[in-house]
């Protein structure tokens, strides 16, 4: 192996310190610590182990969390009734709806009931928006972690090529226009793709967010790339083949720990930001 661990893990530690401080400076003036409500919907193992570290992130850093578990059997209608009942109440400072919710729920209804100032996880249309026009907002927390991995490595950006593997709306779509906002050359790859290979090739920077275990091959990085590998699968599996990416990368992201402990922690950041927000 050539490449550089890119250690989300360590990163994410100094991110929830700097939250950590934040949010008890936050309840020494204001007489109470931002809150997190987490919704939870249906019993997928994987979302309730999310949702677990999550609250443990919360407590662990002094921001008090609400959670609500729904069956799922809920309908949309009722969902947005839950998240529009947290979004008026003062006392919740951000609104986490934990994704994907079952097939029969809208998903996209439920995430635009959270309001711009409470959607911490960037997750909205209207937070897609003002980060897309480069406005104030909450940004999407997976995009958000891995441009933090990335500076934090000072990975120049400018008039590189990156190849973002996955366009979906709270990952693939958000980090390719975090990346072009930095100058970056993008290119959005999808299940639609001919030859991703050849793509992925002349990526200085590659962002694999697929769902698709070890989809990337290691021979297809271009040696001295940087290689973020976004996808958690069974087994802790990436979406980048480890073993063979790591031999040509310069840096590159462990799975587990890398870009999964940086979500977690921009989220909390994101919290802090919002509780700030409301005072
Ligand atoms: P998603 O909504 O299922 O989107 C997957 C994207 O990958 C789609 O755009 C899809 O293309 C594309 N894709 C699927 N198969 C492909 C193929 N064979 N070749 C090229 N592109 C392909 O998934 P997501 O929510 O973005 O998550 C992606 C991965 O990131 C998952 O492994 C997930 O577990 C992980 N994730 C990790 C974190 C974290 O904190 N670490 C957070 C969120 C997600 P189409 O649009 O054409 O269907």
């Amino acid at each position: 192996m050539t490449a550089t661990l890119m250690d989300g893990q360590t990163l994410s530690r100094k991110l929830l310190d700097e939250t950590a401080e934040r949010a008890a400076a936050f309840e020494r003036t204001q007489g109470r610590r931002p809150c997190l409500a987490t919704v939870l919907v249906g019993d997928d193992p994987a979302s309730h182990t999310y949702v677990r570290m999550k609250v443990n992130r919360c407590a662990a850093v002094g921001i008090e969390s609400r959670r609500v578990d729904l069956p799922a059997s809920v309908g949309t209608e009722e969902l947005v009734g839950v998240l529009r009942e947290l979004s008026a109440d003062p006392a919740v400072d951000g609104i986490l709806l934990q994704h994907p919710v079952p097939a029969h729920i809208d998903e996209r209804a439920a995430f635009d009931a959270i309001p711009a100032d409470k959607d911490v996880d960037g997750v909205t249309g209207a937070s897609f928006a003002a980060m897309a026009f480069g406005e104030r907002g909450f940004v999407s927390a997976t995009p958000a972690g891995i441009m933090r991995l990335l500076d934090a490595y000072d990975v120049p950006l400018r008039g590189r090529r990156a190849v973002v593997v996955g366009r979906s709306a709270i990952l693939g779509k958000p980090v390719g226009m975090l990346l072009l906002a930095r100058d970056a050359t993008v290119t959005y790859c999808h299940s639609r793709t001919v030859d991703l290979a050849s793509h992925v090739a002349e990526a200085d920077v590659v962002v694999a967010a697929a769902g698709v275990p070890e989809l990337v091959r290691g021979e297809w990085i271009k040696p001295g790339a940087v290689v973020v590998d976004a996808g958690y699968n069974p087994g802790n599996v990436g979406d980048v083949e480890f073993a063979g990416a790591a031999d040509r990368a310069s840096l590159i992201t462990p799975v587990p720990g890398g870009v999964g402990p940086m979500t977690i922690a921009a989220l909390l950041s994101q919290t802090v930001d919002a509780a700030e927000l409301h005072g």
